[in-house]
């Protein structure tokens, strides 16, 4: 197992003195968590540079969220990266309390109270990089369980033909985005880059459309600012949800309405409509495929035509890790594995690669994400489909009888490219059911 070279590293952080320890950045997760258990044993640091500690190791690690909980054996504290858990050990129970306190009083949260669950933020700078946390708090029956979100600053900086799409996803986007109208959905589950590619299509706009098109945006909440064009936050305490403020930005005639999620019908209905008056909307819906956006739609009991003719096309994504550069070497995976892919691709002769583990990638062979896709562009037949309200099924079969790439298959290009392995894609993309059939 790569993980297991820094174990050495960790036997000396617990024994020697502070003098034989690398400095705290150089550090691997597991050689932090034995320096601070051991620091924390000695009582030779406080709670707060603690918290510290565990809050600039986030920033480093570039993590999405951060997991601290009461387990029978102690603190357990694990780092999500790139979709993955990374665990930075167990810490002495006896700091669980004063540590979930400090991160309350950080959040601003009512630190005495232990029974509610109770949400905040936290600004956090560490080696010059300034970082918002969500935080919530919730009571576990082994006592609090905190979990700290970090907000990525990046989210807004990408620019659409940087993050990593297959050259044909790209263009059909961009392609979208050019008709200046209709809704253009985003879907897949949490954590799969939606809210990354609703900002770079927001920049994508921004950047080539301006002169044309004002553009709004209802989020909730706004996780970066452009400071280019007006965003606006749900507000919930003062009545202002996703389709209260909806109705409230056409008043003023945008262009583009970027929409954070929908997931009601109120929304759904104002904003296909919307799309159908020649605005564009620009949103996201929680499902698996592309097909499904279709079926969940008309389930929601919007009226067939509505959506047949309000819908430009739907991406649907989830985002693979990528093979870590530094430690990247080729190699052959196992001979029916080859064979699964020549079948789905229909072709031969591959790079395959996979990462070694190095300190860089923390001994994962990953390093970054690229997301993988599938999209369903919307021409006559596809229209006249909907007005029959399809099964999932129905409408993935038009697609691919039209040509549509699944998910699967552009993930396993990327296997095919060395890009990530294929045991990292049979971890994000499902073999049975939706989004996959070949
Ligand atoms: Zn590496």
């Amino acid at each position: 197992m790569p993980g297991e070279a820094s174990e050495g590293g960790s036997a000396r952080a617990e024994g020697g003195t502070a003098a034989a320890l690398p400095a705290r950045s150089e550090m691997t997760l597991r050689e932090l968590g034995a320096w601070l258990d051991a620091q924390i044993r000695e009582e030779r640091i406080l709670i707060s540079e603690a918290v510290d500690a565990l809050l600039e190791r986030a920033v480093m690690l570039g993590a999405s969220d951060v997991h601290i909980e009461p387990t029978a054996g102690g603190l357990r504290v694990r780092y999500r990266v790139d979709g993955v858990f990374q665990d930075l050990g167990l810490l002495p129970e006896r700091v669980h309390e004063p540590m979930i306190a400090r991160v309350k009083v950080l959040a601003d949260l009512m630190s005495h109270r232990r029974e509610l669950s109770q949400e905040g933020r936290i600004h956090f700078a560490a080696g010059g990089q300034e970082r918002d946390f969500r935080v919530s708090v919730v009571p576990t029956v082994a006592g609090e369980k905190a979990v700290l979100r970090m907000f990525n600053p990046a989210h807004g900086l990408y620019k659409l033909a940087d993050l990593g799409y297959a050259p044909a996803v790209l263009q059909q986007l961009e392609r979208m985005l050019n008709e200046l109208q209709g809704m253009v959905v985003l879907t897949g589950p949490a954590g799969s880059g939606k809210t990354t590619t609703l900002y770079a299509c927001l920049r994508w706009l921004y950047d080539n459309k301006d002169q044309y098109a004002s553009i709004c945006t209802i989020e909730d909440p706004v996780e970066y600012y452009f400071g280019r064009f007006a965003q606006i936050q749900v507000n919930r305490n003062v009545g202002l949800d996703f389709a209260k403020l909806l109705a409230a930005v056409l008043r003023q005639d945008p262009q583009v309405i970027m929409i954070g999620e929908i997931r009601d019908v109120e929304t759904c209905e104002i904003a296909l409509r919307a799309g159908l008056t020649g605005h564009m909307v620009l949103t996201t819906i929680h499902t698996g495929s592309a097909p499904e956006v279709v079926t969940r739609i008309l389930n929601m009991g919007i009226e067939p035509f509505v959506a047949a003719s309000a819908l430009t096309g739907v991406v649907a994504q989830r985002l693979v890790r990528r093979v870590c550069e530094r430690c990247a070497e080729e190699h052959t995976p196992e001979r029916a594995q080859v064979e699964f892919i020549e079948r789905a691709l229909e072709r031969t002769g591959f790079r395959f690669r996979r990462g070694r583990g190095c300190r860089a990638c923390g001994y994962t062979g990953f390093r970054g994400r690229v997301p993988v896709a599938e999209t369903l562009v919307f021409n006559d037949q596809l229209r006249s489909l909907v007005l029959e309200q399809p099964s999932t099924a129905s409408v993935r079969r038009l697609a691919r009888g039209a040509g549509m790439v699944s998910l699967l298959e552009d993930a396993l290009t990327k296997v095919a490219e060395g890009v990530t392995t294929l045991e990292e894609v049979l971890r994000v993309v499902s073999l049975s059911g939706e989004g996959v059939a070949p």
